[in-house]
């Protein structure tokens, strides 16, 4: 499985393009905008993209999504919970922030037991909730996608409406810190880190 991080749109989240290298079956997690630039990238390396998904539903994470969807013509996923953020420009804060007004109607409302893969990795939904209601991490082979979560040494703002810090720290105490140490985390924000660093040094969990 092949990881390429991209810092999209105008608030620079990451987005993060991958592919499985034998069917060249790919996903795209969060995107934030620039979506000529994700096009370009799939197209150059022959990706066959096959689900848009969503770690939650703010409009630093979604700007990009109606485009992609209209271009590659797949479906948009986000858990259940963040639904009425998705198709709600005030509910997703796009209504005052630069990225214009979006609203999307979903294609699959996530949960923790559905079904997904990509090039025969299944991907695993972990409801991660405390950033906001919906908000999940998305598991692949040894690598967490974790959204506004967790970051290298910090973790989400629970202070937004639907937010709550106790929460936030049970999804990542009890969902999270119990992968292996040597687990990639890849975050929303910022750089990549791993299971072990965050649990010896991320100040929210120490
Ligand atoms: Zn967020
Ligand atoms: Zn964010």
């Amino acid at each position: 499985m092949q990881v390429i991080r991209l810092e999209a749109g105008i608030y620079a989240a990451n987005c993060y393009l991958i592919y499985e290298s034998d069917s060249m079956e790919a996903i795209i997690i969060d995107p934030g905008g620039d979506s000529d630039d994700i096009i370009s990238r799939v197209e150059d390396l022959g990706l066959k993209v096959k689900y848009i998904i969503l770690t939650h539903g703010h409009a630093d994470h979604i700007a990009g999504v109606a485009e992609l969807r209209d271009y590659f013509n797949v479906p948009v996923a986000i858990h259940k919970e963040d639904e009425p953020m998705l198709r709600d420009s005030d509910r997703n804060f796009s209504s005052t922030m630069a990225t214009g007004e979006i609203e999307i109607d979903p294609d699959i409302l996530l949960d923790e037991e559905t079904k997904i893969e990509f090039g025969g990795l299944p991907i695993k939904i972990i409801h991660t909730p405390g950033h906001t209601p919906g908000g999940i991490t998305i598991n692949i082979e040894n690598y967490l996608f974790t959204g506004d979560t967790l970051f290298a040494g910090s973790i989400g703002r629970t202070d937004f409406p639907g937010g709550s810090f106790e929460d936030i720290i049970a999804s990542i105490k009890e969902k999270l810190l119990v992968y292996p140490d040597d687990t990639i985390l890849y975050p929303g924000h910022g750089p990549a880190s791993s299971i072990g660093k965050e649990k010896s040094s991320n100040p929210f969990i120490v």
